[in-house]
Formats: C-alpha cells, structure tokens, sequence
C-alpha cells in the first residue's frame, strides 16, 4: 500500500474524471460514465464502504419517505423492495450491489479523503490532493451530497455533560439506551424516526421540538411475494409503477411551487394523523404547526404521534438553549435531568463543507465565492470553477419527490459535457460565464417568489444565512430534465492552454479566454 502510495505521489497519477463521493449521486456518476464509455475515472471515497448517507445513517428507524421504486435509479430497477418504504439496510444494500452489477469497484478508492482541490489554469486540470496522495484530473464532479456533514448547535456547557452524546448521523450502536433518560433534539425527518423507536426502550424521554412539524401518515406496507414475482416476470409492471408514483408528485409539486394557498387539504388530513393519536388538547396545541405544511419537508409517519402519547414521553416546545451538568434547559427555561442526548439536528446543508477545500481560477475557495449564497449554472457548475460540476448543487433539491430523478438529469447534463469536450478536441476546458450563472439563478429566484418555501411562513434549511433558498428546485423534475439535457456552449467560455492560444486546434469555432 505504502508502495503504491509512493508511486501515485510521484507520477501525480492523471484520470479524465475525479468523482468525490459515493452516495446516490457518486455512484450514478460512475455508471453514467462507463456508459458513455469514459473509462478513465476514479471515485474517491473517504469513508471505508460506498453509501454515502444511506451508509452513515443507521439510526433505529431509519428508512427512506419517498417509495422505494421511484427512490432508485431508473436504469437499476429492483423488483426486489421488500417494503413501499425500505429501510436504510435494504437502501444501502442496493448501492452496494449496483457498485457490484456495473462493475464500479475497479474504479472507487475507498478511505480516500479528498483534503484540497486546486484548478490549474495553465495546464487546465485540477490537482487534488488526497488522503493516500495526489492526482489529477481533467473534470472533478463533486458528489458530496447535502447530507454528508451532521450539524450539532453550538450549546453552551455542552462540553459540561457527563453522558453519552451523539448524532443521529453517527448513531453510537454500542451504548445501551435501554433504562436511560434520553432528550431528543430536533423534530425533523430523522427524529421523528427515532422517536418511536426508541421510546420503547428508554425509562423517560425528553424531545426538545424548537418547530412542530407537519406529519402526515405513511402508506407503508410489505410488498408482496406476488408483486414481487409479477415485477420479476414483467419487468415493464416496475416502470409502471414506478411512473405512477413518480406523475402523483409532479402533478403536487405545483401546488407547492405555485398555488400553496391549495394546501390546506392536505393539513387537514395531517391534523387529522395528529387527533388520532393524541387526545389531550395541551399537547395537541403544542405539536400543531403555524405556517403552511410544505414549508418545511412534509414528513410521514404512523407511530410519531402515539409513541408523543406515551407517559414516560415529554415534549418541550422549545429548542435546547443549554446544559448544565446533566440538566438539559430548554430556551423558555425548562429542565430535565438525563444520562444521554441525541441530536437530530440535520446537516450543513447550505454550507456545503467540500466547498472550503475546492480553489478555483482566481485562487478562491468555492466557499468564499458562495459567501453571499450558492449559485451554479442548471445546479452544477459555478463561475470561476472550470471542469467542476455538481451533483445536488444548489437549487437542485426537492421538497417532496425522489432526488435521483435530480440526480440522473445532472448525469445526463455531466454527459453531455464530456461529450462537447470531447468535440472540442485537444485540451479545453469549459468556464461557466458569470453572466449565464446569474440569469439562470435569476430565474430560478425569480420563481422561488411564490414558491410554499418562501411564503410559508417557516425558516427552514432550504433557506441559507440570508435567507435566500439556494438548496430547492422550484419546478418539477420534468422542468429540471429539459433544462438539463445538454449543455449551451452559450453559457460557457471555451479555455485553451497558453501554449495553444491564440490558435484554434480544430472542431468547432471556439472562442480563446484572455
Ligand atoms: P433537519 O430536517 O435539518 O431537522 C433538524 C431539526 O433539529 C429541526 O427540527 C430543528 O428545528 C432542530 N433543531 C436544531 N437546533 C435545535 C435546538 N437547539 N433545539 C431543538 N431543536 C433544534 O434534520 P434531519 O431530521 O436529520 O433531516 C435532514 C434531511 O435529511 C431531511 O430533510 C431529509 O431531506 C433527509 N432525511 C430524509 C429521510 C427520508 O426518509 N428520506 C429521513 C431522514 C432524513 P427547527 O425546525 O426549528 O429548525
């Protein structure tokens, strides 16, 4: 290993293609590109297994919402689900095999951090340096994903706490919650998870909830043997299915993009998933939201509310302001005594933590250039970053249908630019023009005005520190897939290397940078 780490580091080993990440998005990439035939390409992966969320979140509980025969790639169907709702074991299991089906495993280094990666404007390749060494590449797609980095608040006295600590992204499997008085944190699609799980076995549970969200219930059910067969036996019935799901979130996602005064019928159905469960008028009137369902991710669940129910359980309707010792106070002063805290508390989501170790042209971090917030042409690439694309960049998420819809149409967009460098011949490389960045986030801004995220009366993480949404897509996936089929040379500036300025080197007109 030593070897061949020494090796790499000497003859700064060159691939066309560098993907960071392992995840939905790192893993479409890597097929996307042995179909298109592109064979020279690594995936760098810093974890010890592929995965990416699907691998790191093995919280009690953990299972997708979003059904799981749209929720997989449309060129890996899998007859095989076990539930409408898989859980995370069954999720990661079949990125593991579509790794396996394709042939990837050639190609991921795994237990590969990506530490830097710097653009080199005068041999137009990027140069990364690695945790097992350096390499180049002619085209990095990062894959990072939103959901890579867990985010625990900064709590004052946190450090004081003689218990055990962890987040639900990084659940600590080898501590015994049974007997244990344990304060959830946070209320989002995580916790509302672990709620039901875990309250079974915990002597008193204490869930801090700094925003009741809306639940709605979950249509989850074992698929049977006999779908199963008919999906086996008839491959085109997965499409089928697959279809109907996929056209009953097209046709809501525009009330929530652009009539959200329509939602109130569907809150009433989650009001009504709530007064099943929970009788006493107290409780009810603190788990009710105020802003509109849809403003934050919907979430679904069957046993949230009953498990809320249970008389071991206490809702603090108020976020965790600080820890004294063993006593967790929330911000309106309540207290109680535990012996562990979970936090589920989300990731840094518009902050996206690759973006501090990415340099483009002009010497700045990808970070310093989204200070003001993240903007990339179509959600991938960003001015001042040649040859650097994006899976789930920004503006590229979904409030409520399955993101490798998003994934694969930046696959096709990855494609198609690998295609025109290829017309263009010799060595190029495409820089997104600022102009083409702007008037696409322009758009995009310009329709997010009456989208339910911006006028539902919530802050949430779709919303960045200015709140500005730079993390959902205000359209539907079909939109996206149209705006995404290829790439417009409009929208980019064709770089050459100095040495081959000011000539053109043959394929189309191309246009010289300064
Ligand atoms: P999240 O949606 O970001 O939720 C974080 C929660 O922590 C929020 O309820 C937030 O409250 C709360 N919080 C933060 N600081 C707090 C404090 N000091 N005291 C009390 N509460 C505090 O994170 P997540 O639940 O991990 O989910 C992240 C994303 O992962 C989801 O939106 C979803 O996209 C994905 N996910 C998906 C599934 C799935 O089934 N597909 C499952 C889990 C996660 P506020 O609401 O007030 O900010």
């Amino acid at each position: 290993m030593a070897e061949r780490k020494r090796v790499r580091d000497e003859a700064h080993e060159h691939v066309r293609v560098a993907v960071i990440g392992s995840g939905f998005g790192g893993i479409g990439a890597a097929v996307r590109l042995r179909r298109e035939g592109v064979t020279d390409f690594v995936v760098l992966e810093r974890a010890d297994a592929v995965g990416g969320t699907w691998r790191d979140n093995s919280y009690p509980g953990c299972a997708c919402d979003v059904p799981s025969h749209l929720y997989s790639f449309s060129f890996a169907p899998n007859p095989d689900w076990p539930r409408t709702f898989s859980g995370q074991e069954h999720i990661w299991d079949y990125l593991e095999r579509v790794a396996d089906t394709f042939r990837l495993r050639p190609h991921i280094r795994l237990d590969t951090e990506v530490r830097g990666a710097r653009w080199n404007g005068e041999r137009l390749l990027w140069e990364l340096e690695t945790s097992q060494g350096r390499l180049t590449a002619d085209v990095v797609v990062s894959a990072t994903g939103p959901l890579s980095d867990p985010k625990t608040p900064d709590i004052p006295g946190l450090d004081t706490f003689p218990g055990k600590v962890f987040h639900s992204a990084r659940w600590d499997h080898d501590y015994d919650l049974r007997g244990k008085r344990v304060a959830m944190i946070g209320t989002g699609a995580s916790a509302i998870q672990i709620v039901p799980e875990i309250q079974r076995d915990v002597r008193r549970l204490t869930l801090f909830q700094r925003t009741p969200p809306w639940v709605m219930p979950r249509a989850d059910r074992d698929i049977t043997g006999a779908e199963r067969w008919l999906h086996r036996q008839l491959p085109f019935t997965t499409q089928l299915r697959r279809g109907l799901l996929w056209g009953i979130r097209e046709l809501q996602v525009q009330a929530f993009t652009k009539r959200p005064n329509e939602l109130g019928l569907i809150e009433s159905i989650a009001k009504r998933n709530m007064a099943r469960a929970i009788k006493d008028p107290e409780l009810r009137a603190k788990l009710t939201p105020t802003y509109r369902i849809g403003c934050k991710r919907i979430l679904l669940s069957n046993s949230y509310y009953p498990a809320l129910a249970q008389p071991h359980v206490d809702v603090v309707a108020s976020g965790l302001a600080e820890v004294r010792g063993s006593t967790v106070v929330a911000a309106d002063g309540t207290e109680a005594e535990v012996d562990a805290i979970v936090f589920g508390t989300g990731f840094h989501v518009t902050d996206m933590p690759i973006a501090d170790r990415v340099v483009g042209d002009e010497g700045r971090t990808l970070m310093e250039t989204w200070k003001d917030g993240m903007k990339a042409l179509r959600g991938a690439t960003a001015a001042g970053f040649p040859n650097f694309l994006t899976v789930i960049g920004p503006n590229t998420g979904l409030g409520n249908s399955s993101m490798i819809l998003m994934i694969e149409s930046q696959l096709n967009y990855l494609a198609d630019y690998l295609r025109q460098l290829d017309v263009l011949g010799g060595r190029a490389a495409l820089a997104a023009r600022p102009s083409a960045v702007g008037a696409w986030n322009r758009r995009v801004q310009e329709r997010m005005k009456r989208t339910v995220w911006n006028t539902g009366g919530c802050t949430s993480w779709y919303l960045d520190a200015n709140g500005v949404n730079t993390t959902v897509w205000p359209g539907t996936t079909t939109e996206f897939r149209a705006a995404t089929r290829s790439v417009d040379l409009n929208e980019y500036e064709v770089l050459r290397p100095p040495a081959a300025r000011p000539a053109d080197r043959g394929g189309r007109k191309l246009e010289v940078s300064a």
